[in-house]
């Protein structure tokens, strides 16, 4: 696996397409030729090749996980009457809620997400931040924190999400102070982490909830099932049915460049490079997630 990966990285390096994400300014700052990919296995094994511990903002990969959080609370009846399941086929930052329900398509969109952080506010209030982050802390193995440039970059330019975050209050999505639960989204989408972070991440999921590496039992059994279902239907934006076509794994992309991807019971897979294409996703993790794919035969319904 490990010569695998360093070949995989080599092949892939040399593809400059895409462009960084602009929209929050400090996205727009990083180094864009940055390329990691880190492999963990759930009995412990970690494989990496290229910038696999360069830090980068978690940005959408975070919400799987504040998802299974809130699923963990409130369980899964309460949680889908607040946000469903169905791909949405729009943008993650559409201003689109599904007709039929008048919810958020599903919780990997900004929508769903930001419905998710009001869940979670209404369960533990200012709590809400610090416990997203002691979760996914627990699920990559060692202490994460938040990038306060990232952060402060957000808070300031973050209008459409304010206005996704209003009109779900006002349609009885959430219902708490709207700030405050924008704030928690906010901070949960600026954590840094690296692609061997993600990798655990990924492992603590195909483990099923528990982190291979530390023994410890982050998250739980069903709220892991329900999540990792959403992830192969949803994840990848309006790439989503594409991505589950060509490579099968449930997996979420980040505009701060990061893929976790989740081969179950073997597998957490982490990609990083910023430059990302037309729906958002990294251009180069794409390619390295179709490449792992076919070459060890990793796709949900492989056959071979
Ligand atoms: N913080 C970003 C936003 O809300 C996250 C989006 C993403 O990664 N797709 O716009």
């Amino acid at each position: 696996m490990q010569q695998a990966l360093i070949e995989l990285h080599e092949r892939h390096r040399g593809n400059l397409d895409g462009a960084l994400a602009d929209y929050i300014p400090q996205l727009a700052m990083v180094e864009p030729d940055q390329f990691g990919v880190a492999v963990a296995t759930t009995d412990g094994q970690l494989f990496t090749a290229g910038h696999a511990d360069r830090p980068f903002t978690i940005q959408s990969v975070s919400k799987p996980y504040a998802y299974c959080i809130a699923l963990e609370m409130i369980g899964r009846k309460a949680i889908l009457g607040r946000v469903g399941v169905e791909p949405s086929g729009d943008a993650f930052n559409a201003i689109i809620f599904d007709p039929k329900t008048n919810r958020a398509f599903n919780p990997m969109v900004n929508a769903g997400a930001i419905t998710v952080a009001g869940i979670l506010y209404e369960q533990v209030g200012e709590g809400a931040f610090p416990l997203i982050l002691d979760r996914l802390s627990q699920a990559a193995g060692r202490p994460l924190a938040i990038n306060e440039a990232v952060y402060r970059s957000e808070v300031e330019t973050g209008h459409r999400n304010r206005a996704i975050g209003h009109l779900l209050r006002n349609c009885g999505a959430i219902d708490g102070p709207v700030d405050a639960i924008l704030d928690t989204y906010f901070r949960q989408c600026s954590i840094e982490v690296t692609a061997t972070d993600l990798a655990h991440m990924g492992a603590t999921l195909a483990h099923i909830g528990e982190n291979p590496s530390t023994r410890r039992q982050v998250f739980e059994l069903n709220a892991v099932r329900d999540t990792l279902a959403v992830m192969f239907t949803c994840g990848m934006y309006d790439y989503s049915g594409g991505w589950a076509f060509n490579v099968g794994i449930p997996a979420k992309s980040g505009v701060g460049g990061g893929i976790v991807g989740v081969v179950n019971r073997q597998l957490g897979i982490g990609t990083f490079s910023p430059r990302l294409d037309a729906q958002g996703n990294s251009v180069r993790g794409l390619a390295a997630f179709a490449d792992l794919s076919s070459d060890f035969g990793l796709h949900a319904f492989e056959c071979t």
